[in-house]
């Protein structure tokens, strides 16, 4: 990024990377209180929180505070968060009580369905879910 870029007065989290959709990214949003949402939990890697259209009686996403688009263009320094990720979702599901089944989910790419492109693992419980998925 060049001076003349970073003297335009945008937040520092969206002048990096310089890319139009990191810019106005709706989760980078709601990680720094700018949109609303139902917040699970958040530690200094990750923030939690309900989906707003659920698809089980437990459906919440597991969003890394760091811009990732998803796992296609992760790094390799990207790996732990990826990791970490799934070990807060297994959090989530023994304090809701669905340990014994839940479903963990990286929609990558429009033929998975991704509509938000930044990481975000989904994770779903509260009911059976068949395989293999629609
Ligand atoms: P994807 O389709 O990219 O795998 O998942 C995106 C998810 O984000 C969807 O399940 C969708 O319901 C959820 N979502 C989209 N916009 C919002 C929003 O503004 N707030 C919340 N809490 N969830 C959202
Ligand atoms: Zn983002």
């Amino acid at each position: 990024m060049g001076l003349a870029e970073s003297s335009q007065g945008l937040p520092s989290l969206y002048n990096r990377g310089a890319s139009p959709s990191l810019m106005k990214c709706l989760f980078c949003d709601i990680i720094a209180g700018k949109k609303p949402s139902r917040k699970v939990y958040e530690d200094d890697k990750v923030y939690v929180f309900e989906d707003i259209r659920p698809q089980a009686p437990t459906h919440v996403l597991i969003v890394p505070k760091r811009h990732i688009v998803d796992v296609m263009h992760a790094a390799p320094e990207d790996a732990d968060i990826i990791g970490y990720s799934h070990l807060i979702a297994a959090k989530i599901a023994r304090e809701r009580g669905i340990e014994d089944g839940y479903r963990t989910v990286y929609n990558v790419g429009p033929n998975a369905g991704q509509s938000v492109f930044h990481l975000h693992l989904h994770l779903l419980g509260g009911r059976a879910f068949r395989w293999p998925p629609g």
